[in-house]
């Protein structure tokens, strides 16, 4: 190739120098051109080929350990955890290198910083010959780029040492940005002992982000690391303060700074204080540390000003509740909207050893007492089977073999849904979930993610509604954040995922029926106010449910609006029980106080009706549709095409004598001489209730005495025992059995057959008891219409 610069050259500007260099080339560039331009070719990509060789053998490591810190959504630090070597050094992100920072460091430590590929070639010249002729090591020469080398590979400064430098530094501006680098930088730089970095440093001693420092502070960070023994955060402030104010006014006249910065910062007094880090979130940091023990840095989803609000009223509220020998409790709060964790307590005094405050509370599996019960009836709603207004019978029952009692021990006869829930009565519950099935209500909870039930899936019996599994408070705040949420279960967060992780949504429950249960909810009379409470607590308009485990080992209340959830736990870390720990006098006090202060101002946080929640009118006896005879009707909220159209029975027209002493059927009705009556059409099982109570209601008269038609329908039921159970017994003592039936409203007697001999004749109310024998037993019982009913029993030997 002849390569030609003729052509191009008049184009140089003509002026005496230029004219003698044109005239140098022009005679010489034929011989020498090609040779030189071939020459420094060729070096070149010998020297690239060489680097790339070297970088294959002698790979670039550019991990460091980074402590860990945990920071609030607004990016604060709440918790920090020391790297694995022992070290503050802390990791600086890009957006925390201010301008200022920038320009400060680059300044001082590497003004070409933007323009060299590593090292600077004239310094470094400059710096050997000054070492040849002073015999002095200077530093000088080091570029930022070939700082980070030295950090990140500490070694002795030799000649040889300082080529490997320069080789590293190499390495790293061809795999980093410049910006990178300064970053890396900044994250090394030592401070003394055993802090490192400008971030560790600045938090360290100023309390400050590195993007919050005045210039004042940054010329501060600036200036110690390179002279750390000399000029040191820890001592002699006075010459720090003089070096610090030597720089800024360079700054000045290099024109870095601007006047007015530069004298607001000269007349900044130098305040450093070796400040504790803090000490916000400690459950919730160690269990994300824990978890991803390798991320230099953790943001959590908590409101730093939320947080700490909830962490004051959590330590005064133990501080009072501790007489009575509860020392522990756990709060979570939850923004409905964004599906976040704002505040996070799992114990109210992390540093209580006495009472294990680093028990993560927040997380313990416990039994959730009866907060499950809104999920229940807000499925029952949804299967068609109950409205608010439907009665359900709160009496002595029986669910195969399982015999639950309510919180009080007492029954109430018929109930309301609402009612049942609002006083959290037991066996209304339990009807409900045996009615929508353990697996369709297990199913709902998998869907919520509650884990450990999840687990214990196949052991789950009826009981899980009474708090017979175990759930979180986490669990249960992300349940009723749904509640909220119309229905949509969509998982909480409590740390803002960098794999963008997109959270699924699903429906747990109809939008009608998380309203009926909203409804239910927020009804601000109800049994489970803090005894006293209208003296000490200004209930907030929310809707809220408590619960209380079986041995008063835990005490819940959950509470929500439309903008948050909270949740609240108390008892002892170490399960134990406490006869005043209760969740309505002992947890919803602390709800009540946390939403008085988060939402002060709840009445914009008010839970709306969704558009279209139709109503009608029920009778007020039943909840169902009234019927011909339903005087007394109520507005219910119904789901069109779902909840249940049956029609009222509640009373019953029954011909009797004209004197009242006896009833006819349509077989024995005479032509003449009776007349018909109303009467109430109880089920057998309120019946009994009634009469084991002396509840008044009016009696349809005993059947006629001289019918001779056999019934078919409506046989006692046989309570106890229950039917295909095996009871073990003690065989040198066996106990004796009691025998309890349900019958019609017309029964009067019932006959009890053992292995079918007859064994007594007893009113239907009565309690009769009989010793079983060993092996099969089987029990009939028959009532003063003939009909009857059998069952069979096992029982075996202890
Ligand atoms: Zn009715
Ligand atoms: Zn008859």
């Amino acid at each position: 190739m002849k390569f030609s610069l003729k052509k191009q050259l008049p184009s140089i500007p003509q002026s005496p120098l230029g004219n003698a260099i044109i005239a140098f080339i022009r005679n010489n560039h034929d011989k020498h051109w090609f040779r030189w331009t071939k020459r420094i070719s060729l070096t070149l990509v010998a020297s690239i080929l060489l680097f790339l060789i070297l970088n294959s053998i002698f790979p670039l490591h550019t991990k460091v350990e980074y402590a860990q810190l945990i920071t609030a959504k607004d990016g604060s630090v709440l918790y920090a955890f020391l790297s694995h070597d022992d070290k503050w050094r802390m990791k600086t992100e890009l957006n925390e290198i201010t301008p200022e920072l920038r320009k400060a460091i680059i300044h001082k430590e590497d003004r070409l910083f933007y323009y060299h590929p590593g090292v600077n070639v004239m310094a470094i010249g400059r710096a050997v010959v000054n070492n040849i002729f002073t015999g002095r090591k200077t530093s000088g020469a080091s570029t930022i780029t070939m700082q980070v080398a030295r950090l990140l590979e500490p070694k002795q400064r030799t000649y040889g040492n300082k080529i490997i430098e320069i080789f590293r530094a190499l390495q790293l501006e061809w795999y980093y940005s410049k910006d990178e680098i300064l970053q890396l930088y900044l994250n090394l730089v030592p401070y003394g002992g055993n802090v490192e970095g400008v971030k560790s440093a600045a938090l360290l001693y100023f309390g400050q982000l590195p993007n919050r420092l005045s210039v004042a502070q940054i010329t501060t960070l600036a200036i110690v690391p390179n002279r750390p023994t000399s000029l040191s955060l820890n001592r002699n402030p006075v010459l720090l303060k003089q070096e610090r104010d030597k720089w800024l006014k360079r700054f000045q006249e290099d024109e870095i700074f601007s006047d007015t910065l530069i004298d607001d910062a000269i007349n900044e007094p130098l305040q450093l204080r070796r400040t504790p880090l803090p000490n916000i979130a400690p459950h919730l940091s160690y269990r994300l540390h824990t978890k991803y023990p390798e991320q230099a840095i953790l943001k959590t989803t908590l409101n730093r000003i939320t947080q700490d609000k909830v962490q004051q009223l959590a330590y005064n509220y133990h501080k009072r509740i501790r007489k009575y020998n509860i020392h522990n409790l756990a709060v979570i709060v939850a923004d409905n909207k964004k599906r976040e964790i704002i505040a996070y307590i799992g114990s109210p005094d992390f540093t209580d050893n006495d009472h294990a405050g680093q028990v993560d509370n927040a997380r313990a599996i416990r039994s959730p007492g009866s907060t499950l019960k809104p999920l229940v009836y807000a499925l029952g709603i949804e299967a068609g089977k109950i409205t608010p207004k439907t009665m359900l019978l709160d009496v002595p029952s029986q669910f195969g073999g399982y015999s639950p009692e309510n919180f009080d021990q007492k029954f109430n006869g018929a109930v309301t849904v609402e009612n049942a829930l609002v006083n959290s009565l037991n066996i209304p519950a339990v009807k409900v979930l045996e009615d929508i099935t353990v697996p369709v209500f297990v199913n709902k909870l998998k869907a919520a993610r509650f884990e450990q039930i999840s687990r214990d899936e196949r052991k789950l019996g009826l009981s899980v509604i009474l708090g017979g599994c175990g759930t979180t408070l986490e669990e249960l705040v992300g349940l009723y954040s749904s509640f909220a949420n119309e229905g949509l279960f969509t998982p909480i967060s409590s740390f803002q995922s960098s794999d963008g992780e997109k959270k699924t949504t699903v429906r747990l429950i109809s939008r009608q029926a998380a309203y009926m249960i909203n409804e239910i909810l927020m009804q601000a009379v109800r049994p489970d106010l803090p005894t006293g409470y209208q003296n000490s607590y200004h209930a907030p308009p929310i809707a809220w449910k408590t619960g209380t485990s079986y041995g008063r080992k835990d005490a819940w209340s959950i509470g929500y609006n439309r903008k948050y959830t909270v949740g609240v736990w108390v008892g002892n870390a170490n399960a134990e029980g406490v006869p005043e720990l209760t969740g309505a006098d002992i947890a919803t006090p602390l709800l009540f106080q946390l939403f008085n202060t988060i939402d002060y101002n709840a009445a914009g946080s008010r839970l709306l009706a969704p558009k279209n929640m139709p109503l009608r009118l029920v009778c007020t006896e039943t909840g169902l549709l009234p019927g011909d005879y339903c005087t007394h009707q109520v507005v219910d909220y119904y789901i069109p095409l779902i909840s249940n159209t049956q029609t009222c029975k509640h009373m019953k027209e029954v011909p009797v004598s004209a004197d009242e002493s006896f009833s006819y059927c349509t077989a024995c009705l005479p032509e003449s001489g009776y007349k018909k009556k109303l009467y109430e059409n109880l089920p057998p099982a309120l019946v009994s209730f009634y009469n084991t109570w002396s509840v008044a209601y009016r009696r349809i008269p005993p059947h006629n005495p001289s019918c001779t038609r056999v019934f078919q329908s409506g046989a006692p039921q046989i309570v106890t025992p229950a039917d295909g159970r095996e009871y073990m017994v003690d065989a040198t003592e066996p106990p004796e059995m009691l025998l309890t039936c349900h019958v019609d409203n017309d029964v009067k007697q019932v006959y009890w057959y053992i292995n079918d001999k007859f064994y007594k004749a007893a009113k239907a109310t009565d309690r009769v008891f009989f010793k079983p024998d060993l092996g099969e037993v089987k029990i009939s019982c028959s009532d003063d219409k003939g009909r009857n009913t059998n069952i069979s029993i096992v029982v075996k030997k202890m």
